[in-house]
């Protein structure tokens, strides 16, 4: 038994499945979890001492790598100053700025301390500003775990959703709606028959969370339009491509395609804490202005904005905003996929990819699939022999097919170059 065999072990005992989070298990491609001990830069090393190039970076947040000098001295005063106070803090408005001038989607913000907690709280209040109750999702998009988001497709348009996990009564999801991904024609409908009722549409602009899936531009015009006609609100789900994939989110992206695109509501996380707890949601001052102290909307944290959280996400906020940061990591992001499509063809593997600034996917398909089940045609049994064989030479990627990856600012063409060696090596086996 090696070191991370004896954690999983130790941890299995009293931690359920051994981890704090589902993914981490490795359930889908087998084997056992890899500890970390430290990370720095582009790399962690597990509790065996091993390195490995690391393209998953917390699900997204490491956005600058692991131990920015900048952000780590900003984490380190703040915590000198007080870990926390339950009152309001200078940083909390700085950070509130910042996000706010970056989208400008956004006029207020409010902080929260997970993607979870945002998505939840951006739900109700556009419940709570539209007088409705019913919302739309999609298939494949995940917006974190609370109840009512945990629901997949009922049978037909006419029918509700139901729950994905025990423990979510039916009740509760029964004003939840889900239709196909980049299907304008199930959209039209639903609107056509619950558009009266429909308090908002929550969406992943850029799906991560089915890997990597795009909404195409004609779709999320629909959307818009869709939205805007019937009274609803557009939720754009940023939690993972909010300063992700640009500094203005893949907002920025759909507004330079469609004049005058904006979302309603904006929920974020991820890069915004810089692997820090924090997330938020935010609009216009007059929705925003619905919550509760000035509003009828209830929503609040104990912990929310808190004050080394918010340091660390400042600290992150100040690097991504220097100019060409995007470009140079767009650049490195593009140039992994080349490698990797270059090292597919020659093996003769079926291979795809799409990435947009820090953010990539590639499937073992191809064409790049429009939606989930398109997704879930790759064979896993391929895609487990890739994972391992990634891993066993040093490359982290998501232990899952259906999950995006992420390069960071600490990436080096040195990294890139290793791990399109490595998969060279591993797709001629595959
Ligand atoms: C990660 C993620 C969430 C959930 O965020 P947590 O901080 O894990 O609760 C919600 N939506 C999207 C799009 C995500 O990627």
């Amino acid at each position: 038994m090696d070191r991370n065999q004896e954690l999983f072990e130790r941890a299995r005992r009293v931690i359920p499945g051994g981890v704090n989070s589902p993914v981490r298990a490795f359930r889908a491609v087998g084997g056992t979890p890899r500890f970390v001990q430290r990370a720095q830069g582009a790399y962690f090393w597990d509790a065996t001492g091993k390195r490995h190039i690391d393209y998953i970076g917390s699900w997204g947040p490491m956005i600058l790598g692991h131990g920015h000098p900048a952000v780590v001295e900003a984490v380190q005063r703040a915590v000198t100053e007080g870990f926390s106070f339950g009152a309001p803090t200078e940083r909390e408005i700085e950070l509130a700025e910042a996000i706010v001038q970056a989208m400008p989607g956004l006029e207020m913000v409010r902080l929260v301390s997970s993607g979870t907690e945002a998505a939840m709280s951006a739900i109700r209040l556009a419940r709570g500003a539209t007088g409705r109750n019913r919302i739309i999702k999609f298939e494949g998009c995940y917006h974190g775990h609370a109840d009512a988001l945990l629901v997949k497709a009922g049978s037909g348009l006419a029918t509700f959703g139901h729950p994905t996990s025990a423990g979510v009564p039916a009740e509760v999801v029964q004003h939840t709606l889900v239709l196909e991904y980049n299907n304008v024609q199930q959209l039209e409908q639903a609107f056509e028959q619950h558009g009266r009722d429909i308090a908002g549409l929550m969406i992943e602009p850029i799906a991560g969370n089915m890997n990597f899936v795009r909404a195409d531009t004609a779709f999320m015009r629909r959307c818009r339009e869709l939205c805007t006609e019937h009274g609803a609100m557009l939720v754009f789900d940023e939690v993972m491509t909010g300063f992700r994939v640009g500094l203005g989110g893949a907002q920025a992206h759909y507004a330079s395609r469609i004049p005058g695109f904006r979302p309603d509501l904006t929920v974020l996380g991820k890069v915004i804490g810089g692997g820090m707890p924090l997330a938020a949601f935010g609009g216009p001052r007059a929705t925003m202005e619905q919550l509760a102290p000035l509003g009828p909307v209830y929503q609040a944290g104990t912990l929310s904005g808190n004050p080394v959280a918010t340091a660390c996400g400042l600290a992150t906020l100040r690097e991504v905003s220097r100019s060409g940061f995007y470009e140079s990591l767009a650049a490195k992001t593009r140039s992994l996929m080349d490698g990797l499509a270059g090292a597919a063809r020659s093996a003769g593997v079926p291979f795809s990819a799409d990435c947009e600034g820090g953010m990539f996917g590639f499937f073992l398909l191809p064409e790049l699939p429009r939606n989930y089940s398109q997704v879930m045609k790759t064979e896993s049994a391929r895609f487990n022999k890739l994972f391992h064989g990634l891993l066993d030479r040093g490359v982290y990627i998501a232990p899952a097919l259906y999950e995006a990856g992420f390069v960071s600012a600490a990436h080096s063409e040195q990294d890139i170059a290793e791990t399109v060696a490595a998969a060279k090596e591993v797709f001629a086996a595959l």
